[in-house]
């Protein structure tokens, strides 16, 4: 299966930010009837306007862990994002993976990311971080995991079944959720995300953006 979460938790374990010796986030602690939700590899043309709409529709703020490349192809995209209110975050200029590139590139990789989006937070592509690099980004940055993958990149999956997959979850509070606005996720993405924001604000919960709580 090709995608950017492939292979990866749906759910990330405990374990997993004790592997980093808590340098990674996964969800944010002591925080009740809020939700983050993210989205990764844009700024893209159509499907993010599309996305922000939908944000915008139910005043909802959100999270963008965006590309340098597509922050340089779409300013424009990227300029929306911030005035409507969300934030941004750093996921490398070319979604490069941490375990495959030696240390220095990957570094140079994230400070390019870096220059044109100024922000304390960064997620590493495919979620895949050596642990020397966690331990020297968390000087710079808060490294942002997840609590929960939509699965919206999985192309074999019905739009409905990402939308009830999500649905059958509780939730408590503090939660990070991730998204993609990418043409890859979209049929996925534009069924449940609207669905899915009218069930969670029904419940009586609200969405922020991470880094107001960082
Ligand atoms: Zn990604």
């Amino acid at each position: 299966m090709k995608g950017c979460w492939s292979g990866l938790f749906r759910k990330i374990p405990a374990f997993i930010p004790l592997i980093y010796r808590n340098r990674v986030i996964t969800r944010i602690p002591e925080v009740s009837r809020k939700l983050y939700f993210t989205f990764d590899d844009g700024p893209h043309p159509e499907v993010t306007p599309r996305v922000l709409d939908i944000l915008e529709k139910y005043h909802t703020k959100a999270t963008f862990f965006v590309l340098g490349k597509n922050v340089e192809k779409y300013p424009d995209i990227f300029q929306k994002i911030k005035h409507q209110g969300h934030s941004t975050g750093n996921h490398t200029y070319s979604h490069l993976n941490g375990w495959k590139t030696p240390d220095e590139e990957y570094y140079h990789d994230i400070e390019l990311c870096n220059q044109l989006v100024p922000t304390p937070i960064f997620r590493p592509p495919y979620g895949r971080l050596k642990l020397r690099q966690a331990h020297y980004l968390s000087t710079q940055y808060q490294i942002i995991l997840w609590t929960l993958l939509s699965l919206d990149f999985i192309e074999n999956l019905n739009p409905e079944d990402v939308l009830k997959k999500l649905m059958n979850e509780s939730f408590r509070g503090g939660e990070i959720i991730v998204f993609h606005d990418s043409v890859k996720a979209s049929p996925r993405l534009l069924y449940a995300l609207p669905r899915f924001v009218e069930f969670i604000l029904e419940k009586g919960f609200t969405f922020e953006p991470l880094s107001r709580e960082l």
